[in-house]
């Protein structure tokens, strides 16, 4: 198609060009145009909205339950577990102050593990010393007096809260977002497939069409904020696609507790929203399964999700589903995210695992500080 004038002479050229319009991309372009208020800022997606993690997620805002610091503990040491656990923390309170707490539904309800043995008290004492100092606070605390009121299965022995943790409503976050951008002058291109990213001496050609390139966007530089789709651009980089499932149940009466709950080390999760029961995770089922950046529903998991619905959280009612969807996110073998320059104008920040409500805005940040 023969491109008009107009959009050869204004639509075509950026300052930033962002590609992945996911939390990281979002919050990438923001910072960018806070920080060069006269910038010429786009964001590309391909598809209508986020298609990877961002729209697809539980909105849970975690810092991390106790068992998954114990795991993460194996990886690294002790001081730099406590300077992962409070870039999340300083995350989510960066994430309320850019976006407002009310409008994306920010809910410190507590975060609790679930133990089906009586958990080690003596790692509480462990963990909160560590993160005293941090954090300012000791996030954990056993709350095995709940179990009564929280009507779970009776193969459920222990429960610890992580006072820090809770929920957002993830459709609101991603709109907020959205509106943000908007505020600042960030236009948004959505169904613009991004087919390659090729540098030259004085910028970057950014190549968009469905199979071949039917436009070409002009960029200074460029930010790959393309999570676990990022191969495709960088094919050397060390990540790991990992396919998650999310349901939803048809309203179910009485047990709306509040909080967000995990079990299994942080591989299961649930929740409770608007008298529905919210469940996912159990990707540890099937890992080289759910190693795929193709989107579906794999029968294992929601099979053993909907009974763990009825038999171990609300065991005295009958749960129907009334969503079920999946989402793609991005693991290396360090739980940090890949946040580096992979030519002169382009920059990728990725690899947000499963904590991208915590992080996605200290990526963005890093990325913004480090190479903008
Ligand atoms: C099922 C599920 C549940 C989760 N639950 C939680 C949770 O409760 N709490 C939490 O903190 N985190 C959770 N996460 C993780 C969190 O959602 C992610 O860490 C975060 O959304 C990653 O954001 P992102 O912007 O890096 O990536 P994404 O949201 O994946 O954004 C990347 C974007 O790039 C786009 N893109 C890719 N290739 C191209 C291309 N060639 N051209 C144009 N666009 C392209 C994609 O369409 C996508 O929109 C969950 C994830 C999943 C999948």
């Amino acid at each position: 198609m023969n491109l008009s004038y107009w959009e050869r002479t204004e639509m075509l050229d950026y300052d930033l060009v962002v590609v992945g319009g996911g939390i990281v991309g979002y919050f990438t372009a923001i910072y960018y145009a806070q920080r060069h208020p006269n910038a010429r800022i786009v964001i590309v997606e391909r598809g209508l909205f986020s298609s990877g993690a961002s729209t697809k997620n539980a909105g849970f805002s975690c810092i991390g339950s106790l068992s998954e610091l114990e795991d993460d503990l194996s990886q690294m040491t002790p001081d730099a577990l406590v300077d992962l656990v409070l870039k999340r923390y300083e995350g989510l309170q960066e994430l309320q102050a850019v976006l407002g707490a009310k409008n994306i539904d920010y809910q410190e309800v507590g975060g609790y593990e679930l133990f089906f043995e009586s958990p080690d008290i003596d790692k509480i004492t462990y963990f909160n010393d560590l993160l005293e100092k941090a954090l300012q606070s000791r996030p954990f605390e056993e709350s095995n007096e709940k179990l009564k009121d929280f009507g779970f299965s009776n193969q459920i022995k222990g429960l610890i809260k992580n006072n820090l943790e809770g929920t957002v409503n993830t459709g609101k976050l991603m709109v907020s977002l959205h509106k943000k951008a908007a505020s600042l002058g960030v236009q948004t291109l959505t169904l613009a497939n991004v087919l390659c990213v090729e540098e030259n001496r004085n910028y970057v050609k950014v190549a968009i069409g469905k199979n071949n390139p039917e436009y070409i966007l002009k960029a200074q530089q460029v930010a790959l904020c393309t999570n676990a789709f990022s191969k495709q651009f960088c094919p050397d980089i060390e990540l790991n696609p990992g396919r998650g499932l999310v349901m939803i149940s048809k309203p179910i009466t009485g047990s709306c507790i509040k909080g967000s709950f995990h079990y299994n080390s942080g591989y299961n999760y649930f929740r409770f929203i608007n008298g529905r029961l919210l469940l996912g995770g159990g990707r540890h089922l099937d890992k080289e399964g759910e190693t795929t950046t193709e989107f579906g529903v794999n029968e294992k998991l929601r099979k053993q999700l909907l009974q763990d619905a009825n038999h171990l959280i609300v065991p005295n009612q009958k749960v129907e589903l009334d969503y079920v969807w999946s989402g793609i996110m991005a693991f290396g073998n360090q739980k940090n995210p890949l946040i580096q320059k992979v030519s002169d104008r382009v920059v990728v920040g990725i690899r947000l695992g499963g904590m991208g409500v915590a992080i996605g805005c200290m990526v963005a940040r890093e990325m913004i500080k480090k190479f903008f």
